[in-house]
């Protein structure tokens, strides 16, 4: 297994929509595999295929659960219904989410309390999960990935353009810029 570089917003594969799956082999076993493993060198929560160069339907994720359960797995080719976004402002403490493609940020947004996620796993069995809250809301952030979107696209104005800010001032925003977890610590 090898930790993979992930990239930084600006590269196109963040901003460009997966594609299907099609061919369940040894290839993707090892892209899962090595998924799993940047995941929690990073450590994150979730991380989808593009993140790490890869433009595939692919995410995976590890969520400690209120009840003390662990949820991990990946999920290919999946489809997610969500119920009704909340209007208004949203909560710094409580909706504040990070991600690994702008590392070391974190800014609010409203998402979905309630997600039913859909797919394959690797040996093609289906996955359905229904999922609440926080873990719900990691499944809008990776499924999001598929799609191009970042969070922080999401943000509302005052948010987006703090969030532009720093991008800029970072130097990210561009093409070709990654981390690796485990060797390079980033300031913030
Ligand atoms: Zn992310």
């Amino acid at each position: 297994m090898t930790i993979r570089p992930i990239c930084i917003t600006g590269n196109p594969v963040l901003h460009t929509k997966a594609l299907e799956v099609t061919v369940f082999d040894e290839g993707l076993r090892t892209l899962v595999q090595d998924m799993y493993e940047t995941m929690d060198e990073a450590p994150g929560v979730g991380l989808a295929a593009p993140q790490i160069g890869v433009n595939l339907r692919v995410f995976v994720y590890d969520w400690d659960a209120e009840d003390g359960s662990e949820q991990r797995g990946v999920v290919i080719n999946p489809t997610l219904e969500i119920s009704e976004i909340p209007e208004g402002e949203p909560d710094w403490e409580a909706e504040s989410e990070g991600c690994l493609s702008v590392p070391g940020e974190r800014f609010p947004l409203k998402r979905a309390d309630r997600a039913t996620l859909r797919g394959v796993d690797l040996e093609q069995n289906p996955v359905h999960i229904e999922a609440t809250g926080w873990f719900a809301r990691i499944f809008q952030h990776e499924f999001d990935h598929l799609e191009g979107i970042l969070y922080v696209d999401r943000l509302i104005e005052k948010y987006n353009a703090e969030a532009k800010e720093i991008i800029q001032e970072r130097g990210w925003g561009k093409d070709d810029i990654s981390w690796l977890p485990g060797e390079e610590k980033l300031e913030g």
